[in-house]
């Protein structure tokens, strides 16, 4: 029997809609129903990310966004047919933190990513999954939007880092809350966004940045999510600081010029979050440094997220979803043999999904 698959040959890129053949084990059987594109595969795509390789063979299935319905558990007790789960992306080497089911934290490297490098993903029919790798979605009304769940679980990461870096000092307001700090949220794709929302739950005045004027669909999101909003092309971000200090600020660009903006920017005893990358190596970064140190500023990277966080998402999804109308994140839906998606930036993009069934 065979299925469909959107294959690559990394790290050339190009992708295709291919005939594969279905896969046979022990593990929980999963049908596929959504699964989300995000800037990774179309890097992939492209032929730009420079270290995605196949699990076997030169053909590698993409895709890291899914949520799927269990169609057959195998004799495994914690799932049952008709269940809804979401699998992990990243699956542990052999290091200690690997073995402690943090290969989030991953020591020295040597883990393998589904549908980014060594292990193929989920932009097919069905897959077959241990099921230590995937996550139950109890609630069936957030079916569609636990798609979501994977680039949510990111911040559920960074909300945790915030958290534990803002204990160093009494870092909240006179009323212990947080309704007197700012964070600036840098860029305004589907991860700017999902940062936004999930930190204004915490009482945060959130700012989102971007280079660019935002999408109307964008900045009317923003606007009834109460989240301000800053293009900088037209308003420098110096005069913004004025109004609104800068107390903390997540970047989820990647550029050496937006940990300058920060660093430039913050307010002393600030947090940073780094989540970006986009390859570009960095210039005269010693004022930047000087910066760090002497203002106390404490900036942490952070990447992928563990199994909690998978869980912390799907029950973000589930409390905030409807009232925060995470289905606007959603601009499109479409057929699996609709590749040119893969290439093309629709008018308004935030995130497109592939409808599998
Ligand atoms: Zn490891």
């Amino acid at each position: 029997m065979s299925m469909r698959a959107i294959t690559t040959v990394p790290p050339g890129g190009g992708v295709k809609l291919s005939e594969v053949n279905e896969e046979k084990g022990d593990g929980i059987r999963v049908r596929t129903f959504r699964t989300g594109i995000c800037g990774t595969d179309k890097e992939i795509a492209a032929g730009k990310l420079s270290f995605a390789r196949p699990e076997i063979g030169n053909s590698l299935i993409i895709g890291h966004e899914a949520v799927g319905v269990v169609t057959e558990s195998n004799g495994n007790y914690e799932f049952k047919e008709g269940d809804i789960v979401v699998p992990m992306v990243r699956r542990p080497g052999s290091c200690r933190m690997c073995r402690l089911g943090r290969q989030d934290y991953c020591e020295d490297g040597e883990f393998v990513e589904a549908g980014i490098r060594g292990k193929n993903g989920f932009m097919r029919d069905e897959f077959t999954e241990d099921p230590r790798f995937l996550v139950r979605v109890e609630n069936k009304s957030i079916q569609d939007l636990a798609v979501l769940t994977e680039p949510l679980k990111n911040v559920m990461k960074m909300k945790e880092i915030f958290q534990f870096l803002r204990m160093r000092i009494p870092w909240y307001c006179e009323d212990s809350t947080l309704s007197c700090k700012n964070m600036y949220v840098f860029g305004t794709g589907t991860e700017g966004l999902l940062i936004s929302i999930v930190f204004k739950t915490l009482g945060l005045n959130v700012i989102e940045v971007n280079r660019h004027p935002l999408d109307e669909n964008v900045m009317n999101y923003l606007e009834r999510n109460k989240i301000d909003y800053l293009d900088t092309s037209s308003e420098g971000i110096d005069k913004k600081v004025k109004d609104k200090p800068m107390d903390a600020a997540i970047d989820a660009v990647g550029s050496m010029d937006v940990l300058r903006e920060i660093t430039d920017n913050i307010r002393n005893n600030g947090i940073a979050i780094m989540f970006g990358t986009s390859g570009q190596l960095p210039s005269s970064n010693f004022d930047v440094l000087e910066n760090l140190v002497d203002r106390n500023l404490t900036i942490a990277g952070s990447v992928d997220g563990a199994k909690a966080h998978y869980s912390d998402a799907v029950k973000f999804i589930e409390t905030h979803g409807k009232v925060m109308e995470m289905d606007k994140l959603i601009t499109g839906t479409y057929e699996p043999d609709n590749l040119k998606i893969f290439m093309e930036k629709e008018k308004q993009e935030i995130k497109k999904v592939i409808a599998w069934s």
